[in-house]
Protein backbone atom coordinates (compact mmCIF):
# COMPACT_ATOMS: atom_id res chain seq x y z
CA UNK A 1 0.00 0.00 0.00
CA UNK A 2 1.44 3.34 -0.77
CA UNK A 3 1.02 6.28 1.36
CA UNK A 4 1.69 9.89 0.32
CA UNK A 5 2.94 12.24 3.31
CA UNK A 6 3.19 16.03 2.96
CA UNK A 7 3.39 18.66 5.08
CA UNK A 8 4.06 22.59 5.41
CA UNK A 9 6.74 24.02 6.59
CA UNK A 10 4.56 24.97 9.74
CA UNK A 11 3.70 21.73 10.13
CA UNK A 12 6.62 19.24 9.93
CA UNK A 13 7.70 18.77 13.16
CA UNK A 14 3.76 17.67 13.75
CA UNK A 15 4.05 15.14 10.62
CA UNK A 16 7.40 13.73 11.83
CA UNK A 17 5.57 13.34 15.89
CA UNK A 18 2.89 11.85 14.06
CA UNK A 19 5.58 9.46 11.78
CA UNK A 20 7.07 8.31 14.72
CA UNK A 21 3.91 7.92 16.89
CA UNK A 22 3.30 5.30 14.27
CA UNK A 23 6.58 3.35 13.32
CA UNK A 24 5.53 0.14 13.81
CA UNK A 25 2.40 0.03 11.38
CA UNK A 26 4.41 2.22 8.92
CA UNK A 27 7.74 0.43 8.76
CA UNK A 28 5.57 -2.18 7.83
CA UNK A 29 6.99 -4.20 4.29
CA UNK A 30 4.15 -3.41 2.64
CA UNK A 31 3.87 -0.06 3.43
CA UNK A 32 5.39 2.82 1.00
CA UNK A 33 6.06 6.21 1.44
CA UNK A 34 6.21 8.51 -0.89
CA UNK A 35 6.60 12.25 -0.01
CA UNK A 36 7.53 15.53 -1.35
CA UNK A 37 11.29 16.74 -0.87
CA UNK A 38 11.66 18.54 2.33
CA UNK A 39 8.74 16.20 4.34
CA UNK A 40 10.62 13.46 2.39
CA UNK A 41 13.73 14.25 3.97
CA UNK A 42 12.49 14.62 7.94
CA UNK A 43 11.08 11.73 7.51
CA UNK A 44 14.67 10.07 5.88
CA UNK A 45 16.08 11.48 8.90
CA UNK A 46 13.68 9.91 11.48
CA UNK A 47 14.40 6.88 10.09
CA UNK A 48 11.57 6.05 7.55
CA UNK A 49 12.90 4.92 3.99
CA UNK A 50 10.49 7.36 1.82
CA UNK A 51 10.17 7.83 -2.40
CA UNK A 52 10.74 11.67 -2.44
CA UNK A 53 9.83 13.63 -5.16
CA UNK A 54 10.01 17.58 -5.26
CA UNK A 55 9.54 19.82 -3.05
CA UNK A 56 5.68 21.36 -2.62
CA UNK A 57 6.35 24.69 -4.17
CA UNK A 58 8.19 23.38 -6.93
CA UNK A 59 5.96 20.50 -8.31
CA UNK A 60 5.76 17.63 -5.79
CA UNK A 61 2.36 18.75 -4.48
CA UNK A 62 1.84 17.75 -8.46
CA UNK A 63 4.06 15.14 -8.73
CA UNK A 64 1.67 13.36 -6.16
CA UNK A 65 -1.45 14.32 -7.43
CA UNK A 66 -0.37 12.23 -10.40
CA UNK A 67 0.00 8.91 -8.50
CA UNK A 68 -3.46 9.53 -7.19
CA UNK A 69 -4.72 9.94 -10.21
CA UNK A 70 -3.23 7.03 -11.53
CA UNK A 71 -4.22 4.91 -8.71
CA UNK A 72 -1.06 4.43 -7.41
CA UNK A 73 -1.48 6.26 -3.67
CA UNK A 74 -4.20 5.06 -1.60
CA UNK A 75 -3.82 7.60 1.45
CA UNK A 76 -2.72 11.23 1.52
CA UNK A 77 -1.63 13.06 5.19
CA UNK A 78 -1.17 15.78 4.04
CA UNK A 79 -0.53 18.88 6.95
CA UNK A 80 -1.49 21.74 5.31
CA UNK A 81 -0.58 25.02 7.89
CA UNK A 82 -3.70 27.16 7.28
CA UNK A 83 -2.30 30.06 9.06
CA UNK A 84 0.52 30.74 5.91
CA UNK A 85 -0.12 31.84 2.62
CA UNK A 86 1.51 29.41 -0.03
CA UNK A 87 3.05 30.49 -3.70
CA UNK A 88 2.06 26.89 -4.64
CA UNK A 89 -2.08 27.51 -3.78
CA UNK A 90 -3.49 26.15 -7.09
CA UNK A 91 -1.68 23.07 -6.58
CA UNK A 92 -2.44 22.29 -2.87
CA UNK A 93 -6.15 22.82 -4.08
CA UNK A 94 -5.45 20.44 -7.29
CA UNK A 95 -4.21 17.64 -4.87
CA UNK A 96 -6.87 17.81 -2.88
CA UNK A 97 -9.92 18.60 -5.68
CA UNK A 98 -8.41 14.68 -7.09
CA UNK A 99 -8.02 13.15 -3.97
CA UNK A 100 -12.28 14.25 -4.48
CA UNK A 101 -12.35 12.82 -7.91
CA UNK A 102 -10.85 9.87 -7.35
CA UNK A 103 -12.26 8.67 -3.85
CA UNK A 104 -8.72 8.65 -1.96
CA UNK A 105 -8.83 9.40 1.66
CA UNK A 106 -6.82 12.55 2.93
CA UNK A 107 -6.33 13.84 5.89
CA UNK A 108 -5.26 17.30 6.56
CA UNK A 109 -4.72 17.44 10.31
CA UNK A 110 -3.07 15.20 12.86
CA UNK A 111 -6.42 14.33 14.31
CA UNK A 112 -7.99 13.09 11.33
CA UNK A 113 -4.58 11.58 10.67
CA UNK A 114 -4.44 9.40 13.74
CA UNK A 115 -8.65 8.25 12.75
CA UNK A 116 -7.44 7.36 9.60
CA UNK A 117 -3.97 5.44 10.36
CA UNK A 118 -6.08 3.76 12.46
CA UNK A 119 -8.22 2.14 9.16
CA UNK A 120 -4.78 0.36 7.82
P1 LIG B 1 7.94 20.09 1.08
O1 LIG B 1 6.61 20.45 0.31
O2 LIG B 1 7.72 18.78 1.75
O3 LIG B 1 8.99 19.97 0.01
O4 LIG B 1 8.22 21.19 2.02
C1 LIG B 1 5.41 20.50 0.99
C2 LIG B 1 4.54 21.58 0.43
O5 LIG B 1 4.83 22.75 0.71
O6 LIG B 1 3.58 21.31 -0.28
Amino acid sequence: MEIAVISHDGKKAEMVQFLMDNKTLLKQKDIHIVATGTTGLKAEKAGFKVTRFLSGPIGGDAQIAVRVVEGKTAMVFFFRDPLEKHPHEPDISMLMRLCDVHNVPLATNPATAELLIKSI
